[in-house]
């Protein structure tokens, strides 16, 4: 039996690869399970899946989960600690599906058991890319992508030799608005930003779609994941989202990957590799399909990506600065208090802030400086929003 650990196993991703365990029985034993403030759903997965301990986020949340295990003999712990606790415990296949810069501590602390760590969690290898690769190494644990784009390209790669690698294309479906014009962006609402025309995700990562953060997170995921130069990245937008990377190699060859909008695939190679096994997943009928489309993308309109190469240009700690700016954009943006265009010129804003205050660039990354950055890019993205200075 192998022994699986879901950090963020009641969003979406989270969701989806218990779906993909409940389908194949006998198969696994689960260890932890964890989630935020919706107990009730985590108590019940981890009734489901004989769970040895299930952990919230929130101390404040413990009575309730607490409650809800009665009687199972089923552990319940909740906070930081209780995160890290769990990261620890012998599991063969971690998955990393916390949304933002919460998921990197849990994440860093799973690598020392030298098993696989399945990454869902971008934020991580944005913020401290280095940092996990290195760590990975030392404890000999494997890191398998599990954002779409980044599955397709690893899948793209078995077999040839990362220095035969010309460029990465990632694409992207352009998100919600990938037809406005800049004038209604300025205008548009948090539940226009929360659907998504192809992929069911959390509501976080759809909105960073429509503002394009999302790919800007991705390309340096990207630069991270494949340690690949940022100038052989690029980002093509393809609203039918069937193609999901492409490997281009220096014959000139192409290499791409289709397959349908659902993470169950990019889940399931990860939980399958380095076997291939079948998969809930609907198959495509390209000649029903009939034909794709690509464009390149609009930076006047989405900034986000401007954004992401200046951060690969300058390096250090400028990606946990970028990543920690724009999630507290994105809740100033979700409560209302900004709008959607304030959120990328906020992030502008705070990257300028620090690096004339810090020398963003030459910082040597530690899990310490990384998560300091983050909190001050956070309070001065705050800050910025309470003066209305945007
Ligand atoms: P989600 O919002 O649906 O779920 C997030 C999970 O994290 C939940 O279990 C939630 O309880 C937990 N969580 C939230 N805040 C937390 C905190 N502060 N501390 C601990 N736990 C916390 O998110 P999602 O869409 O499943 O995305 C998860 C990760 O996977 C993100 O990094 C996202 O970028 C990445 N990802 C998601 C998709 C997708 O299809 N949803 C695709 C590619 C990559
Ligand atoms: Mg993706």
């Amino acid at each position: 039996m192998r022994r699986i650990t879901v950090f963020g196993s009641t969003g979406s991703i989270g969701v989806n690869t218990l779906d993909l365990i409940a389908r194949r029985p006998g198969e696994f034993a689960v260890v932890a399970l964890t989630g935020g403030r919706n107990v009730d759903l985590l108590a019940s997965q981890a009734r489901a899946h004989r769970a040895e301990i299930a952990v919230t986020a929130h101390d404040d949340c413990l009575p309730a989960l607490r409650a809800a295990l009665h009687g199972s003999g089923i552990e319940a712990a909740a906070g930081p600690a209780a995160l890290i606790e769990a990261a620890l415990r012998p599991a063969d296949w971690i998955m990393s599906a916390i949304v933002g810069a919460a998921g990197l501590a849990p994440g860093f602390a799973a690598l020392s058991q030298g098993t696989t760590l399945a990454l869902a969690n971008k934020e991580s290898l944005v913020t401290a890319g280095p940092l996990l690769m290195a760590e990975a190494a030392r404890h000999g644990a494997r890191i398998l992508p599990v954002d779409s784009e980044h599955s397709a390209v690893f899948q793209a790669l078995v077999g040839e030799d990362i220095a035969a690698v010309e460029r990465i294309i990632i694409t992207a479906s352009g998100g919600a608005f990938r037809d406005w014009p800049l004038e209604r962006l300025a205008h548009a609402t948090v539940a226009e930003a929360s659907t998504h025309p192809n992929w069911a995700m959390g509501q976080r990562i759809t909105i960073d779609s429509a503002s394009m953060f999302n790919k800007a997170l991705e390309v340096i995921e990207t630069r991270e994941f494949f340690g690949i130069a940022p100038e052989r990245i690029e980002v093509l937008v393809h609203p039918e989202s069937l193609v999901h990377a492409l490997v281009g190699f220096t014959d000139g060859a192409l290499m791409a990957h289709l397959g349908a909008p659902d993470m169950r695939h990019a889940i399931g190679y990860a939980l399958n590799w380095p076997e291939r096994a079948e998969l809930p997943v609907a198959r495509l009928d390209l000649a029903q399909i009939g034909q794709l489309t690509f464009r390149a993308p609009d930076e006047d309109r989405f900034p986000a990506l401007r954004l992401a190469r200046a951060v690969m240009a300058t390096g250090g700690l400028s990606g946990a600065v970028f990543n920690a700016a724009k999630e507290a954009a994105l809740d100033g943006f979700i409560a209302g208090r900004i709008g959607f265009l304030e959120m990328a010129r906020l992030v502008e804003g705070v990257l300028s802030d620090m690096s004339s205050r810090q020398g963003l660039g030459n910082a040597a990354i530690s899990l310490d400086n990384v998560l300091g950055a983050d909190a001050e890019a956070r309070r001065l993205t705050a800050d910025r929003i309470a003066q209305g200075r945007i």
